[in-house]
């Protein structure tokens, strides 16, 4: 039962929190990708309201079938061309990656007259992913986008490489913590830290002992996904 799943990960979340020496909150964002509207009007009725899609279309689809209070986070790589369907949807977009993407949606956050909070993705560990910056760049890109009026950037994400072992991660979320530590320490205009994006159902724990602020939770709140349908 997704309710069932729902009191277990927040049980667990609590624990990682209280054992994180950072005394974070934690939200928990149900990634819903591939699961029907039923099996998130389920973990809706259990009190989620922060939802995670990796696709721009299912989004949208998603976005007209379901309650107004929900938030929509756009976890997934996201292409130019797109952004401009959920420039108004979306209440954070964990996944940008370059400042083309970041120009492209100041240009419409400007039209639809909104300011849009962002996250930078980062790719810490250059295996398994392909998304993200470089750290290198990094820098250099949040100098440009605070130019940006539309765009607010709100912190950092990234996804750790697929390990049977979750402390195999630690040093990849704890590089992330210690670079938005960093960054904030530039106090550049209109760049926030305020949040770490880290931690999927493997390793959600040892990311919050690490200093994480939103898990991105899918296989262990909804089960398996299944591809081939
Ligand atoms: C699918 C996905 C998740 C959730 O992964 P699970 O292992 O199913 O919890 C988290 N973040 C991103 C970016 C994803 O695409």
């Amino acid at each position: 039962m997704i309710s069932d799943n729902i009191v277990s990960i927040k049980n667990k979340i609590d624990e990682a929190a209280s054992a994180s020496p950072y005394g974070q909150d934690v939200c928990l964002i149900a990634v819903s990708k591939t699961k029907p509207v039923s099996d998130i009007l389920e973990a809706y009725d259990s009190g989620i309201r922060d939802f995670g899609e990796n696709k721009v279309q299912e989004l949208c689809d998603k976005y007209d079938k379901l309650p107004e209070d929900i938030r929509w986070h756009l976890i997934g790589h996201l292409q130019t061309n797109k952004v401009r369907f959920i420039i108004d949807k979306v209440c954070l977009i964990h996944s940008v990656d370059s400042l083309k993407l970041a120009s492209t949606i100041e240009k419409y956050a400007a039209a639809a007259d909104i300011v849009v909070d962002i996250l930078i993705q980062v790719n810490i560990s250059h295996e398994d992913t392909k998304f993200g910056i470089d750290r290198s760049e990094l820098v250099s890109m949040l100098r440009q986008i605070s130019q940006m009026e539309h765009i607010r950037v709100r912190g950092l994400m990234t996804i750790a490489p697929y390990c049977e072992d979750p402390e195999e991660s630690r040093p990849v979320f704890r590089e992330l913590r210690n670079l938005s530590i960093d960054i904030d320490a530039l106090k550049i205009d209109n760049i926030h830290m305020d949040i770490l994006s880290m931690g999927m159902s493997g390793d959600f724990t040892v990311a919050i002992e690490e200093g994480s602020t939103m898990v991105r939770i899918g296989t262990s709140l909804f089960g398996s996904r299944n591809y081939n349908h």
